[in-house]
């Protein structure tokens, strides 16, 4: 096999944002004969991926086979073939989390297992017991653990995560104030289930910006 002398530089979201434009050329394959729409298609593609994307000159050569795609099959290998580039979540045992969370009494952990680190921009999990929703993500190359409350009945709604249109419900974070005893509270829709809403991430910064929101005093 050839030595991958390229490292890794997609973010786990980059990715997404490459499955999803690879989808627009698609779609635009399947729906339209005419070449210059097609065309124009594929140029909004590539001036997407060169905004959103920081590439050098080899991993452009990587990314931009995308654009040449004329079907599925092939698509979908090329995907694959960047998936050893993808810069996976940063690893995190049981004990991370409870570092994560030490003021919780009764955190319920996660499966870890049920994870692929490789797919996911932030790690969320469920506590049905509790209604409690915890999230980490990395912010300036540190984990951060979020905790809040999901409320159970689900509307059709925009996600404040992944801005996608699916099932949301009200996400209620609690912050504490500057003076003793006070509380910040924050509500916000996002997706009731955060593994579809990962696959559907495709910018971390305006996450990374949301979470901020919904922690700040
Ligand atoms: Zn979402």
């Amino acid at each position: 096999m050839e030595k991958q002398t390229i490292q890794p530089f997609l973010t786990v979201a980059n990715y997404h944002l490459l499955e999803q434009q690879l989808s627009k050329i698609l779609h635009a394959l399947t729906t339209t004969k005419d070449k210059n729409v097609i065309l124009a298609v594929r140029g909004l593609v590539d001036t997407e991926i060169t905004l959103k994307l920081a590439l050098s000159a080899e991993e452009s050569m990587l990314v931009e086979q995308l654009l040449t795609v004329t079907d599925r099959a092939q698509g979908d290998a090329i995907l694959e073939q960047l998936k050893p580039y993808v810069i996976p979540f940063k690893p995190v045992t049981a004990s991370t989390l409870k570092a994560l969370f030490k003021k919780e009494k009764k955190l319920k952990l996660p499966n870890l297992e049920g994870f692929n680190f490789q797919q996911i921009c932030y790690l969320a999990w469920d506590d049905p017991g509790t209604h409690r929703k915890y999230v980490i993500l990395e912010q300036n190359g540190e984990l951060k653990g979020i905790k809040g409350t999901f409320a159970n009945n689900t509307i059709r709604g925009i996600c404040a995560i992944c801005n996608r249109h699916s099932d949301v419900g009200l996400y209620t974070t609690s912050i504490k104030g500057q003076i003793v005893g006070t509380f910040t509270s924050h509500s916000n829709y996002i997706c009731a289930d955060s593994q579809t809403c990962n696959e559907h991430v495709t910018d971390m910064d305006r996450t990374r910006e949301f979470f901020q929101r919904i922690t700040k005093k």
